[in-house]
């Protein structure tokens, strides 16, 4: 009994320094893969507008997915927030999240951002795009990403691993708009085109690019966003070195791919939870949303104030869905290795 009560007093003792909370609390268990200054704000206007005090939990992707799993029925979170559609509807395919009928989520979130059953949804959309040395290349000559696979590029393509999901949901648009044969073609000539092994993050390609060792390089936008915002001489000067070029404008449109998050099935405070996925797609925590990455909302219409956005322009975006996309990338890793991109 002694120990029990000392087990109760450690339970009690969590709870009054910010550990998870019970469901009387009028309280949010967030797990979030995000940690953006902008996010702060995000919470606090929902708390101020809700009284409902978000309990934030922050981890890397695939971490927070194991977590949940492991922790199963018992799991104290509401709301899974992550990036990339594949790692939402992987999430869904372990059965981790419950489906939220909300007309206000379905009227504001275009179809192509969120799971039609309503388990995941999009708020913030990123593109993948080329990077390219100005004094070497012209924009012209990277107008598509089967430009990259030109034997012109030989030994000047830097890119990250095949296997990441960034790389992986983009070979997944290809399969679907290319077919089969013209995409292992281009992984092919891809590959033989490489300027090193593949290593880094995309920030590490744009810089290689900056610095000579490669000519061209694929990058989601929002990192080359980063160092144009950057106070730092050096990145500066890199992003002074380096254009971008969104590719396809003449065909399906640029690929992109969604920051998003759903309800968890085992969620103690499920009306908590509806309640912040919706606030989630309210024009001003869209804002909050997007810039926090440099990313576009998915709500049309919502003004967002950010200056690199604006300087890197507007351009046409692939429409195809993110489910669609998700659905493709087992598919997708499967061509990827066999063109022995590691
Ligand atoms: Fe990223």
């Amino acid at each position: 009994m002694r120990r029990l009560l000392t087990g109760f007093a450690t339970a009690f003792a969590l709870l009054a320094t910010g550990g998870i909370a019970l469901a009387s609390d009028k309280v949010l268990n967030l797990y979030t893969a995000r940690h953006y200054q902008t996010d702060e704000a995000l919470y606090t206007n929902f708390t101020r507008l809700t009284g409902i005090r978000v309990n934030r939990i922050e981890g890397k992707e695939d971490e927070l997915f194991e977590r949940i799993r492991r922790e199963g029925p018992a799991s104290p979170a509401d709301v899974f927030i992550t990036v990339d559609a594949a790692r939402l509807q992987a999430a869904d395919d372990a059965g981790l999240f419950a489906p939220v009928q909300s007309r206000l989520l379905t009227s504001r979130i275009p179809e192509q951002f969120r799971d039609p059953e309503g388990k995941w949804f999009g708020y913030s959309y990123r593109a993948r795009v080329i990077a390219y040395a100005r004094d070497k290349v012209k924009p012209e000559e990277v107008a598509r990403m089967a430009d990259l696979a030109n034997p012109r590029f030989k030994g000047k393509v830097c890119v990250r691993s095949g296997g990441h999901v960034y790389n992986r949901t983009l070979v997944a648009a290809m399969l679907h708009h290319e077919g089969e044969d013209r995409t292992a073609a281009w992984l092919r000539g891809l590959v033989a085109n490489l300027a090193r092994d593949p290593k880094g993050g995309d920030t590490d390609q744009i810089r290689a690019v900056a610095a000579g060792e490669c000519d061209v390089a694929i990058t989601n936008h929002y990192y080359y966003a980063r160092l144009l915002g950057s106070d730092k001489r050096e990145d500066q000067e890199v992003a002074r070195k380096v254009g971008i070029v969104f590719p396809d404008q003449r065909g399906p449109g640029t690929h992109v791919n969604i920051s998003g998050g759903g309800m968890l099935r085992h969620a103690p405070n499920k009306d908590a939870a509806v309640r912040f996925l919706e606030y989630l797609a309210s024009d001003e925590a869209q804002a909050y949303f997007a810039n926090g990455n440099n990313e576009w909302p998915v709500v049309p219409g919502v003004r967002i104030d950010n200056a690199q956005l604006a300087a890197m322009g507007s351009f046409k975006v692939d429409r195809l869905s993110a489910l669609e996309l998700a659905r493709n990338t087992v598919k997708a890793q499967r061509f990827i290795d066999r063109a022995g991109w590691k």
